[in-house]
């Protein structure tokens, strides 16, 4: 399907932010809840000794869907029986080497690889089903979160297809190992949200209950309910898929009172791991909704910087990953961000080069200086342009920063503009404080470069963001930011003094 922007930054966002949640609970898995007051920080460790910043389960599963749905997208669609025995092959490759796989997932698992065992052939999708089937009735109870945590690619390969069809298709993705209808109206309801957040920006977790039977409708309202009345932490049965959806959006709901925008994806996400016991899939699910309706943009760079995990993917993987099923038919190998290389031949001169005003530890600069990384002695990079995969600089991925910032004025060209250039100043402050000398670049440095640099410099020496402009003109003459990112820096407050609590502005000093 033909995205906008904004949409594209959605679909972008989606396996991200899902991902980014994952990881930032496993290091709390099963733990009790936290107070508001606990910081929450992508520590790693827990239950199953997760690496800082590595997803587990919830988005190792949700990456064969996630695939397979991209490789049946021209064909027989994305609940075709050949698309769901890719995705069951591929669980049981990881399930072989996982450190966690769920309960209720291992079980099915292996009952369906002894069927296909029985017939004498490699596992096939009807296998789960049945497998699936047979543990419901045996147990009368098979609604754990498991299928809830991993579906949110689906909701990405029906932006064009009718809400109903995507109802369907996430049932039968549930039932796979979770028959339980809980199960599957959850993962209904979640992707038809999901689905309308990338297409409007707008989170309504509501959005799919037309779809249910009436009676079915009032049971998922009544808990929808509770959960906005509740906090993630009142959830304390969150494996049972109900209480996980619950938690997922309570979690949403109140972090919304106080926070919008990026912050309150980043709000929400706290608040679900704060809430204790399965945190790391009660903030994927959430994940997966808040990065549709904030976008790739709106995760913050100290969370995708070292994000990682099976099978050895980072967060660019994903980046790609949600924007090539947003459009179904897949990402041109010549474009962006396929293409090994994006030609900037047109644009002009781009070695355009020069040391910060305010900091020796920082070379601004035109795409063009990406050649004299290695000369110069540069061990961390800030693009703020497209590359191709090729001309990714000589340092070590979490060292190289990327950032969506589009050169323009008009509405709509930007998401969160003046958050994702703030981030992108708080990526040079970071790789500074680690020690490492940093190329902060776009493709001319006239615009977005000098405004990132304003903004840092402004943090670094405690003067208004305009007064730093003013210096950096001083090294980079035609720096020229466009009247969207003047506005940002005019609008943009500089903490002074923010050990000691006492925040100020600067330009009021
Ligand atoms: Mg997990």
């Amino acid at each position: 399907m033909k995205l906008n922007p904004l949409q594209n930054d959605r679909a972008a966002g989606v396996l991200v932010a899902m991902a980014a949640g994952d990881a930032l609970g496993a290091g709390y898995e099963f733990g009790a809840p936290l107070p508001d007051s606990a910081d929450v920080t992508m520590k790693g460790g827990g239950p199953f000794g997760f690496a800082p910043a590595e997803w587990t389960d919830d988005t190792s599963m949700a990456i064969p869907i996630a695939e397979a749905l991209l490789d049946s997208a021209s064909d027989a669609g994305a609940s075709s029986p050949a698309a769901l025995t890719m995705v069951v092959r591929a669980w049981s490759s990881w399930a072989a080497e996982a450190k966690d796989v769920g309960a209720q997932t291992s079980s099915v698992i292996t009952a369906a690889r002894r069927l296909a065992a029985a017939s004498g052939r490699e596992v096939q999708a009807e296998d789960f089903t049945a497998a699936a089937a047979d543990f419901h009735a045996r147990t009368g109870r098979s609604a754990g979160n498991g299928s809830l945590m991993r579906t949110a690619p689906l909701a990405l390969a029906y932006l064009d297809r009718e809400p109903s069809e995507l109802m369907t298709a996430a049932g039968v993705l549930s039932a796979l190992t979770h028959a339980d209808p809980d199960a599957q109206e959850a993962c209904g309801l979640w992707c038809v949200a999901i689905r309308h957040a990338v297409l409007t920006g707008q989170l309504d977790v509501r959005a799919g209950l037309p779809l249910l039977s009436a009676e079915r409708a009032s049971v998922w309202l009544e808990r929808i309910d509770v959960a906005e009345r509740s906090r993630p932490r009142d959830f304390t049965r969150n494996g049972w898929v109900v209480e996980a959806f619950q938690g997922a959006w309570s979690a949403i709901h109140h972090a919304g009172r106080s926070a919008v925008g990026p912050a309150h994806l980043r709000a929400a996400l706290e608040e679900a791991v704060r809430g204790g016991r399965d945190t790391d899939t009660v903030a994927a699910i959430a994940g997966g909704l808040l990065g549709a309706a904030y976008g790739y943009t709106a995760v913050p760079f100290e969370w995708r910087q070292r994000l990682h995990g099976w099978p050895g993917l980072r967060a660019r993987d994903l980046m790609v990953l949600g924007m090539e099923l947003g459009r179904a038919e897949g990402l041109l190998p010549l474009c962006w961000p396929r293409a090994e290389r994006h030609d900037y031949s047109m644009w002009g001169r781009t070695d355009v080069l020069a040391r910060h005003p305010h900091d020796d530890g920082v070379w601004l600069g035109g795409v063009g200086s990406l050649q004299r990384v290695a000369k110069l002695g540069i061990d961390a990079v800030v693009s703020l342009c497209r590359l191709g995969t090729r001309d990714v600089p000589g340092v070590a991925p979490e060292d190289h920063a990327t950032f969506w910032v589009v050169d323009s004025a008009v509405e709509g060209d930007n998401a969160h503009a003046a958050f994702v250039l703030g981030e992108a100043a708080a990526a040079v402050e970071r790789y500074r404080a680690e020690g490492k000398t940093v190329l902060l670049h776009c493709v001319r440095a006239e615009s977005r470069t000098p405004t990132v640099a304003a903004l840092y410099g402004a943090r670094l020496s405690q003067i208004s963001p305009l007064e730093a402009l003013e210096d950096v003109r001083r090294v980079l003459p035609s720096a020229r930011p466009n009247p969207l990112f003047m506005q940002v820096l005019a609008e943009a407050e500089t903490i002074t003094d923010t050990a000691a609590g006492g925040a100020t502005r600067a330009g009021a000093q």
